[in-house]
C-alpha cells in the first residue's frame, strides 16, 4: 500500500556565485514522483533580480576562469568524473524518484554525461588552434580558440543528468563560465551534479544554477552578459530560445523534439530486430528524444506484426525503483493525458489500436502515471499520431513495398533526429546511408546517440542552429577563433612601404 508522510517537503536551492541560496521568489512548483504523486520537493521560480546575480557572478567569475591554464581546467573534471562514478547510484536513486525511468535506465542516463564529462578530461587536446608556418615572406599566422564569456543552458525533464552534462563541462573546460536552468519538473538530480562539480573544484561562480521557467529562460535569452545558449526541449519553444537568443546577437544551438523512424528489410535478422524494435520504443517510457516512435516494415518483414506486439506485451510495466521493471511511469499527470488525448486520436482517425496500453494496473502504484506499450497500425502521415511526436510509450507501424519508398516517407516527414535501418545486406545499408536526410543514423542500432568524441548531429526540424553538443563541434561553439598574423623582423631587414592588401 502507498504512504504519503505529512512532513514539509525541502526546498531546491539556486547556486549562485558558489553558495546555495534560499529563493525570495512567491512562486513555487512542487516535484512530484511520478510513481506514487508523493512531493518530493518544491522548486523555486527564480526572480529576475535573483537570474541577474548568477550572470554577474559568473560575469566576475569568468575574467580568472578565463586565464586558468588548460591544464588546470582539465584536471578539475578528471576529479569530477571520478566523483560522478562514486555517486553513480545515490544519483541514479534521485533521478528515479523525480522522473521515474528504471534505476537501470538512470544509472545509463548519468552514464552518458558521465561520458562528456571524460571527454571534457581531455580538453588539452581538443582545445587546439591551427599555424600555417611562412604564408608570406617571415609571416606565420595561427589561430586561437578562446572562450566567449557567460554561456546559459536550459534543459529539459528527460534527460536531468545527461543533458546538463551535455552543456556545462565542455562550456567550463573552455575557459567559459556558466548559468544553468534544468527542468522545473525534475531539477534535483542536476543539482546534486552541480554541488559534485564544485566539490571537484568548479570555483564559485563558474558554475551557477538558477530554477524556473518561461521568464528565466526569456532572460537568460535578453541579458546582454550572455553570450550563448545551449537548449534542449521541445520544438516550440526550442524554436522560440533561437528566434530570441539570436535576434539578441548570441549563439545558440537548440536540439529540439522528433520522430524516429527505424526501416525493417525483410532479410533482417528477425529476433535482434525485434528485440531493438522493443526496447527503442518503449524504453524510458517513450521519453528520450531518439525514442523510435515509427517503424516501417518493408515487404515480407510487414508479417513480423504479430511477433512485435507478442514481444511488446512481455515488458514488465513498474515503478523504476522496483527489480525486473522494464518502463515506470511518464513524468506527469499532464503528460499522460496528453498521450492518452493523442491515442484517442489515432483511433479516431482510423489508424488499427492494436497494443492497447491504457489505464493499465500496477499493484502497489496505483496513483502512478502509467501507460504500457502501445502500438498503432495502418497508420499513414497524414494522422496526428504521425505528426505529432507523442513523448510516450507509443509506437507508430506503417507499410512500404520497397527500400526506397520507406526512404521517400522518412524524408518527407520534417524532422531529422535519429533514424535506423535492420537489414543483413550491406548495400541496402549503404544506400540507407547515402540516400537518407536525416542527421542520426543506425545501422543495425536502434538509437544512434553518438558517443562524445563525435558530436551528437540531430538535423532540419529537430535542430537550430549549426553546431550540436559535445565532440569537436561543442568546442567550436564554445569559443571564439581568434586568428593572428605575425612577422617579426630581422635587426638589419631594410623594409619598404607597402600601400598593397598583399602580404609580402
Ligand atoms: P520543454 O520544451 O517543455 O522544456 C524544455 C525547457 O524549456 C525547460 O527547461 C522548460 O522550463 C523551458 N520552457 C518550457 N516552456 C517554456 C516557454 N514557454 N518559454 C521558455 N522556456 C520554456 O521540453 P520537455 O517537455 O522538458 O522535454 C521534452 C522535449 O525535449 C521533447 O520534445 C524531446 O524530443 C525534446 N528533447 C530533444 C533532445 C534532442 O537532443 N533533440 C533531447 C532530449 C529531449
Amino acid at each position: 500500500m502507498q504512504t504519503t508522510e505529512r512532513t514539509t517537503p525541502a526546498t531546491v536551492k539556486l547556486l549562485i556565485g558558489g553558495k546555495l541560496i534560499d529563493s525570495t521568489t512567491s512562486q513555487w512548483r512542487d516535484i512530484i514522483n511520478p510513481a506514487t504523486q508523493q512531493v518530493l520537493a518544491r522548486v523555486p521560480f527564480a526572480t529576475q533580480a535573483e537570474v541577474d546575480a548568477a550572470i554577474d557572478a559568473a560575469s566576475e567569475a569568468f575574467k580568472t576562469w578565463r586565464k586558468t591554464p588548460i591544464g588546470a581546467r582539465a584536471r578539475v573534471f578528471l576529479k569530477y568524473q571520478q566523483l560522478i562514478r562514486d555517486h553513480l547510484q545515490e544519483l541514479a536513486a534521485l533521478l528515479t524518484a523525480e522522473q521515474g525511468k528504471t534505476l537501470a535506465d538512470a544509472e545509463g542516463d548519468v552514464f552518458r554525461g558521465l561520458e562528456v564529462v571524460e571527454h571534457a578530461a581531455g580538453i588539452g587536446n581538443l582545445q587546439l588552434g591551427e599555424l600555417a608556418n611562412n604564408v608570406a615572406g617571415g609571416v606565420d599566422t595561427y589561430t586561437l580558440l578562446q572562450p566567449l564569456g557567460v554561456c546559459a543552458g536550459i534543459t529539459p525533464f528527460n534527460f536531468p543528468a545527461m543533458i546538463p552534462l551535455w552543456m556545462f563541462p565542455m562550456a567550463i573546460a573552455t575557459g567559459n563560465t556558466f548559468v544553468l536552468k534544468p527542468s522545473e519538473q525534475d531539477p534535483m538530480v542536476t543539482m546534486r551534479l552541480a554541488e559534485l562539480a564544485m566539490q571537484a573544484g568548479v570555483p564559485a561562480g563558474v558554475l551557477n544554477v538558477v530554477h524556473g521557467g518561461a521568464d528565466v529562460v526569456n532572460r537568460l535569452c535578453d541579458h546582454p552578459a550572455i553570450k550563448a545558449v545551449s537548449f534542449v526541449g521541445s520544438t516550440q519553444v526550442g524554436t522560440h530560445v533561437y528566434n530570441r537568443a539570436t535576434q539578441n546577437g548570441k549563439r545558440a544551438q537548440c536540439m529540439m523534439g522528433a520522430k524516429n523512424h527505424a526501416i525493417v528489410m525483410p532479410d533482417a535478422n528477425r529476433q535482434h530486430t525485434l528485440n531493438n524494435l522493443v526496447g527503442a520504443a518503449f524504453g524510458a517510457a517513450g521519453q528520450r528524444c531518439m525514442a523510435l516512435s515509427a517503424v516501417i516494415l518493408v515487404g515480407e518483414a510487414q508479417s513480423w506484426l504479430p511477433e512485435l506486439i507478442e514481444r511488446s506485451k512481455t515488458l514488465q510495466l513498474n515503478a523504476g525503483t522496483e527489480a525486473g521493471a522494464d518502463l515506470g511511469p511518464v513524468v506527469s499527470c499532464a503528460a499522460l493525458e496528453r498521450i492518452e488525448g493523442l491515442i484517442a486520436a489515432g483511433v479516431a482517425e482510423g489508424a488499427t489500436l492494436a497494443l492497447d496500453g491504457r489505464h493499465p494496473t500496477v499493484t502497489g502504484f496505483e496513483r502512478g502515471n502509467f501507460i504500457a506499450p502501445t502500438i498503432f497500425s495502418n497508420v499513414t502521415p497524414a494522422m496526428r499520431i504521425y505528426r505529432e511526436e507523442i513523448f510516450g510509450p507509443v509506437l507508430c507501424v506503417l507499410n512500404a513495398a520497397t527500400l526506397d519508398e520507406a526512404i521517400a516517407l522518412i524524408n518527407a516527414n520534417p524532422n531529422g533526429n535519429g533514424t535506423a535501418i535492420f537489414t543483413r545486406s550491406g548495400a541496402a545499408a549503404r544506400h540507407f546511408q547515402e540516400e537518407i536526410d536525416v542527421g542520426q543514423v543506425g545501422i543495425n542500432v536502434p538509437i544512434p546517440v553518438p558517443v562524445p568524441i563525435f558530436s551528437f548531429s540531430g538535423s532540419r526540424a529537430s535542430k537550430l542552429g549549426d553546431l550540436g553538443p559535445y565532440g569537436k563541434q561543442v568546442v567550436q561553439f564554445y569559443t571564439q577563433t581568434k586568428t593572428v598574423t605575425q612577422r617579426w623582423f630581422d635587426e638589419d631587414e631594410v623594409g619598404a612601404v607597402n600601400t598593397t592588401i598583399t602580404l609580402k
